[in-house]
């Protein structure tokens, strides 16, 4: 089972996801996760992604699909499935995805959309940055980045869901009542 875990930064993607791999055995992929450890080992590919990632901006597709293509090879394979977290962001991504699966005779399953109202979005980044000190999480690339979800990344919802594999889920509320309506939508995708 492949999962994609959709919506715009603050959304919670990567609290449900550890609460998703922990009940169904997938393998999580989160490319903030993986381009943070880069720009914390001072790799080549975390010094490029320091500069779009300071800014708010998106890295470009190419990078980012040739980083889930060693994923998917090198830590992936021979698990249950994975959860994608953060990727695909761009539908030209999402085609890329596809094609790899495919060539490993695999697809996406269900994309699963968390909902969350733009102010609720920036007062929780506002308070992850206070707690983390995660440096993206200031005001003004919060900004920049709640444009880049509208202009990039929501049309990804359209295209999910005239595929039928669209998901919607209130993101907002109890942690554990959101993944209770998260396990519920899966069980679903699984039935069908
Ligand atoms: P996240 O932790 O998912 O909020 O990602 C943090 C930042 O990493 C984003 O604001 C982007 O700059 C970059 N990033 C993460 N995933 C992607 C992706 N799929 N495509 C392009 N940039 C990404």
């Amino acid at each position: 089972m492949n999962l994609v875990l959709f919506g715009a930064p603050g959304s919670g993607k990567g609290t449900q996801s550890a609460k998703i791999i922990d009940k169904y055995g997938l393998y999580h992929i989160s490319t903030g996760d993986v381009l943070r450890d880069h720009i914390a080992r001072h790799t080549d590919l975390g010094r490029l992604a320091d500069k779009y990632i300071s800014k708010g901006q998106l890295i470009p597709d190419a990078v980012m699909i040739e980083i889930i293509d060693n994923v998917l090879e090198e830590k992936a394979s021979g698990k249950n499935g994975v959860v994608f977290d953060g990727f695909p962001r761009t539908i030209a991504q999402a085609e890329a995805l596809e094609k790899l699966l495919k060539k490993r005779d695999a697809k996406i399953d269900g994309v699963i959309g968390l909902e969350v109202a733009e102010d609720e979005l920036i007062k929780r980044m506002l308070q992850r940055g206070r707690e983390t000190g995660r440096t993206d999480d200031n005001l003004e690339t919060i900004t920049r980045r709640l444009e880049v979800y509208r202009e990039s990344t929501k049309p990804l919802k359209d295209y999910y869901a005239e595929l039928g594999l669209y998901l919607s889920v209130d993101g907002q509320g109890n942690v554990d009542d959101i993944f209770g309506n998260i396990t519920k939508g899966i069980d679903s995708m699984v039935k069908k």
